[in-house]
């Protein structure tokens, strides 16, 4: 509801804040164009067919939405290409932070199965501060009345809302 921080804030929302906080306004108020957005469909073509013996799927208030791989005691999100990799580690950083405030402590590994490589992730005391601010950022984001500005960005063709913003 505008006006009201009503729901948790969950990792995509993070990743929508880093990316474009215009997406993130869209996301949290429900318009949602991604489904025949083709970006989207490898991803989730990717998510279904990696790693499948290993993985386990959990899902923790609804915030959390990840694999997690037994064996090795690691979180493990995997993604389809690095371009906004600085986005996809702050998602699984604050993954991480989430579960850190309830106690759990663990590491994450970001896979990049097309690109055959992957990055460790861990969360550091500055990250923490840095996940604070963007909670309470992202926050005063969702409330506003109106999606902010279009920032164009080399992204913004990619992007499922790109007929939204720009048509
Ligand atoms: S098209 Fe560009 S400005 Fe519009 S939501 Fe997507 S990334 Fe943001």
């Amino acid at each position: 509801m505008v006006g009201d921080f009503e729901r948790e804030v969950t990792g995509i929302m993070v990743y929508y804040y880093v990316i474009c906080q215009r997406k993130l306004w869209y996301f949290y108020h429900n318009i949602n164009m991604e489904q025949n957005n083709e970006d989207v469909q490898i991803g989730k073509m990717i998510d279904e067919n990696t790693y499948k013996r290993e993985d386990k799927h959990i899902n923790i208030d609804n915030v959390i939405s990840i694999d997690f791989i037994k064996s090795k005691n690691i979180l493990n999100e995997v993604k389809k290409s690095k371009k906004i990799e600085e986005a996809s580690i702050l998602q699984v950083k604050y993954y991480l932070y989430y579960l850190q405030k309830k106690g759990v402590h663990l590491k994450a590994k970001i896979d990049y199965p097309l690109l055959k490589d992957c990055v460790e992730v861990e969360l550091k005391d500055e990250d923490i501060l840095e996940i604070e601010k963007i909670v309470k950022d992202l926050k005063e984001v969702v409330k506003l009345k109106f999606p902010p500005k279009i920032e164009k960005k080399g992204y913004c063709k990619k992007c499922a809302f790109y007929d939204l913003c720009f048509i």
